[in-house]
C-alpha cells in the first residue's frame, strides 16, 4: 500500500537518508529502529512531504506516485503524520483539534463517525472534549494528536516516537491503542527508540544506521535477534554489532554507533544502582540486617562541590544485605555525572582527580516481588534508556 523506495534525503551536504525502501501494508504496523540522528523522523517527514532536505526517491501510495505532491495532498492521499513533539494546538479545545483533522476533503463526509472512531479509542478525549489541549497531561495530549491524526480518515498512520515522555503505564497503553487502530485495516509506521514495546506490537521492523536500512525482518525475528537484543534491546548477549546486510556496496560514513552498541564506561548504571537500591528495600523487616548508611538527602549535587573522593568500594561505605554497596555506587555514579563531556561541555569548570578502575559490580538479581516485578522491570528500562539518550543528545545541526 505505502511503498518507499531508494528515498534519499540531503541537508545541504549532509546525507540523512541514503537509498531508504520500506513498506507497509493494509493493516500493518512497521516500526523503523534507528539511535539518535539516524534519519528516523527525516525518512517520516520525507514520505509527508514536510521534509526541509533536497529528497529523492520515490514514494508510492497505492501505485500512486506521491513523492512531489503538497503535504496536504498526501494527505487526500491518506497518509498522516503524527510528528514527534505531537504538533497540537495548546490552546483550543480537545474538540477544535479534533474537528481541525477532518479538515480533508476524504474525510469530512465522515466527520461523525470518526469522531466516534476516535471516542472509542480514546474515551478520555470525549470527557475532556471542551478541555484546552495545553493544559493536558503529556500522555492525553499524545491521545489528541493520534486523535486528530485519525480525523483525516488515514490509510497509513505514521507517528514519529509517540512515547516519548510518557510513563511506562501510559506507553503501555499507547501501544495496545495502536493495535486497535490496526484493527481497522489502518497500516501504522512507527519510528521509535522503545524498541521493546515497538516490536512487541509490530508485524515488521527496519534497522536504520546512519541513514541506510541495515536490516529488515518479522517483529518476532528482530526481537530474537541477538545483534538486535545487544544495539536495541539492552541485551548483555555477546552479539557482533549490527552491520551493513547486502544493501550495497561502500563503506558506511564515520558516524557515532548507535547508543546502545557504543561501549558503557566501567562502573554501575542507573539500573544497577536503583536494582541495587530495590533489593535492598526488597527485604523482609526480619531478614533485614543493619541497613546501609544510604544518605537521607539527596547526595549533593556534584557541580557545587568538591568530587567525591574515588574510593573503594570496601571504605566507603558497610555493603548492603546483599553485599552490594548501595552508597559507595551511588557516590561513584554522582562522580561520573560531573566528567567532562565530549562535546567540551563541561558541567564544571575545576579540574578533578582522575577516577581509578572500579572493581566489578558484583550481578544483582532483582528479588521476587510477584506482579510488581513488570513494573519495576519497566521504570528500570526507562531509566536506562534515558541515560543513553542523555549521553548521546546532540542538538539537531550540530556534528558529533
Ligand atoms: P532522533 O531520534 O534524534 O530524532 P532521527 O533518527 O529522527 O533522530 P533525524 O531527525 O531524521 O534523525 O536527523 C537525521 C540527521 O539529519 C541528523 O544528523 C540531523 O542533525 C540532520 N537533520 C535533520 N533535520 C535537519 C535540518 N532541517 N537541517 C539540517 N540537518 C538536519
Amino acid at each position: 500500500m505505502l511503498e518507499v523506495r531508494d528515498l534519499s534525503v540531503s541537508y545541504g551536504q549532509h546525507r540523512a537518508l541514503a537509498g531508504a525502501s520500506v513498506r507497509v501494508g493494509k493493516g500493518e504496523i512497521v516500526v523503523i529502529l534507528g539511535a539518535n540522528g539516524a534519519g528516523k523522523s527525516t525518512l517520516l517527514k520525507a514520505v509527508s512531504g514536510i521534509c526541509e532536505g533536497k529528497v529523492a526517491g520515490s514514494v508510492q501510495m497505492d501505485g500512486i506516485d506521491i513523492s512531489a505532491m503538497a503535504p496536504d495532498r498526501i494527505v487526500e492521499e491518506g497518509i498522516a503524520l503524527v510528528p514527534e513533539g505531537r504538533g497540537i494546538f495548546g490552546d483550543l479545545s480537545v474538540h477544535d483539534n479534533l474537528i481541525l483533522g477532518a479538515y480533508p476533503k476524504r474525510a469530512r463526509d465522515e466527520e461523525a463517525a470518526h469522531l466516534e472512531q476516535v471516542f472509542t479509542l480514546f474515551p478520555r478525549l470525549r470527557e475532556r472534549l471542551r478541555q484546552t489541549v495545553r493544559t493536558m497531561s503529556g500522555g492525553e495530549q499524545q491521545m489528541v494528536a493520534i486523535g486528530r491524526a485519525m480525523m483525516s480518515n488515514p490509510a497509513i498512520l505514521t507517528l514519529d516516537e509517540p512515547s516519548l515522555g510518557l510513563s511506562p503505564l501510559l506507553c503501555k497503553d499507547l501501544f495496545q491503542s495502536l493495535k486497535v487502530v490496526r484493527q481497522a485495516g489502518i497500516g501504522i509506521l512507527l519510528v521509535e527508540q522503545n524498541a521493546k514495546q515497538s516490536l512487541a506490537i509490530a508485524d515488521r521492523g527496519y534497522l536504520l544506521e546512519n541513514g541506510q536500512i541495515v536490516h529488515e525482518d518479522t517483529a518476532e525475528k528482530l526481537m530474537k535477534d541477538p545483534a538486535v537484543q545487544k544495539a536495541y534491546l539492552g541485551g548483555g548477549g555477546a552479539a557482533a554489532p549490527i552491520t551493513h546486510r547486502g544493501k550495497g556496496p561502500g563503506p558506511k560514513p564515520p558516524v557515532p554507533q548507535p547508543a546502545a552498541t557504543r561501549p558503557r564506561p566501567a562502573g554501575p548504571s542507573p539500573s544497577d544502582i536503583a536494582a541495587a537500591a530495590l533489593q535492598n528495600f526488597a527485604q523482609p523487616a526480619s531478614a533485614k540486617p543493619t541497613p546501609a548508611p544510604a544518605p537521607k538527602a539527596p547526595p549533593p549535587r556534584p557541580v557545587a562541590q568538591p568530587a567525591p573522593p574515588p574510593a573503594p568500594p570496601t571504605t566507603s561505605a558497610a555493603p548492603g544485605p546483599h553485599g552490594i554497596d548501595v552508597a559507595g555506587m551511588v557516590a561513584r555514579a554522582s562522580a561520573r555525572s560531573a566528567e567532562p563531556r565530549p562535546n567540551g561541555a563541561a558541567p564544571k569548570p575545576a579540574p578533578r582527580p582522575a577516577i581509578p578502575p572500579r572493581p566489578p559490580i558484583p550481578e544483582v538479581r532483582m528479588p521476587d516481588l510477584g506482579e510488581s516485578a513488570d513494573r519495576l522491570r519497566s521504570v528500570l528500562a526507562e531509566i536506562e534508556e534515558a541515560a543513553a539518550r542523555a549521553r548521546d543528545y546532540r542538538p539537531k545541526g550540530r556534528k558529533p
